[in-house]
């Protein structure tokens, strides 16, 4: 399975010269089976790039849109994925019941009160709502896919994806630390052994009485669990929109301090837009740079 970050900021985007490291688009991450299936959790501002790359790179858009929640900086850039409007385009959406209505209403509904001019029934690819998700696994070739409710305003899914051996769970807007470490058995649970975590780390540790119930964790929270569930590789995401990439760099030396701490074997690293992670890992045997491909941090990059 292959990984690529297209945004990975939380709450707004968050373009300019501090950001351009880690990136400013909101939640978006690509995942390709072996089969060579797509699938694509979460719709924020990092879906549009994903459209011009697909426009440009694929006879045919299809793929599986796995919806985490409602919240706007998940569902934004939807309106904005130029293979919507191509009638080729087909769109299976999962994930948590209530995202799919809330995407439509971003749309027009012919009343003018949309937050944009088009009307959702105007889109011409055919999106259809699976809805299977929150009830029981998602099985997709070799693939199974779980869900894990988090502790979050509202709402919100994290998932889970086994192929053969290898485990990769994304854990978006989950707070960690909510209530006496309310649910983190179940959390340990649900990412133990895994290969590839990615979770919610948007506040540090000196900010998050100030914004406990907001439904976000701190990186400490974070590199907890995976310490926990024996986990092999973490990475941050969710960066807050205030958060340079200095300080994120900052985040991932306090992290890895925290991990030698306490004398763990976790690798750690913050997303970044355009990184790419495949399942099993291969070493990098050369790297492109940033402006001309997406970085490569532990893969093999295929040439041409
Ligand atoms: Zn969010
Ligand atoms: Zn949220």
């Amino acid at each position: 399975m292959e990984i690529r970050f297209w945004g990975t900021r939380g709450s707004i985007p968050s373009p300019g010269p501090q950001t351009l490291e880690f990136g400013g688009n909101t939640s978006c991450l690509e995942v390709i089976l072996a089969s060579g299936r797509r699938i694509v959790i979460d719709a924020g501002t990092g879906i549009r790039p994903l459209g011009e790359h697909l426009q440009t790179s694929v006879a045919t858009v299809r793929f599986h849109l796995l919806l985490t929640h409602n919240h706007w900086d998940h569902l934004l850039g939807l309106p904005f994925f130029a293979p919507i409007y191509r009638e080729d385009t087909e769109i299976m959406v999962d994930g948590w019941p209530l995202a799919f209505q809330a995407l439509t209403r971003i749309f027009d509904d012919h009343m003018g009160d949309g937050f944009f001019p088009v009307a959702w029934d105007q889109l011409k690819a055919s999106i259809s709502f699976i809805n299977r998700l929150a009830r029981g696994p998602l099985l997709l070739d070799d693939v199974r896919i779980d869900a894990i409710p988090l502790n979050h305003p509202q709402g919100c899914l994290g998932f889970r994806f086994r192929e053969m051996d290898h485990t990769m769970v994304f854990i978006t807007d989950n707070e960690l630390g909510l209530g006496d470490g309310h649910r983190f058995g179940d959390f340990v649970h649900f990412v133990r052994g895994c290969d590839l975590l990615i979770h919610d780390a948007q506040y540090l540790p000196e900010e998050i009485e100030d914004h406990r119930g907001w439904g976000h964790s701190t990186y400490e929270e974070a590199v907890s669990l995976a310490l926990e569930g024996g986990v092999k590789r973490l990475i941050l995401t969710h960066h807050d929109p205030n958060r340079s990439d200095a300080q994120v760099r900052e985040i991932v030396v306090r992290a890895r301090r925290q991990v030698a701490a306490r004398q763990g074997a976790l690798k750690l690293e913050a997303a970044r837009e355009g990184d790419i992670y495949r399942l099993p890992e291969i070493i990098p045997l050369k790297k492109r740079s940033p402006a001309a491909a997406p970085r490569n941090r532990n893969q093999k990059i295929q040439e041409g």
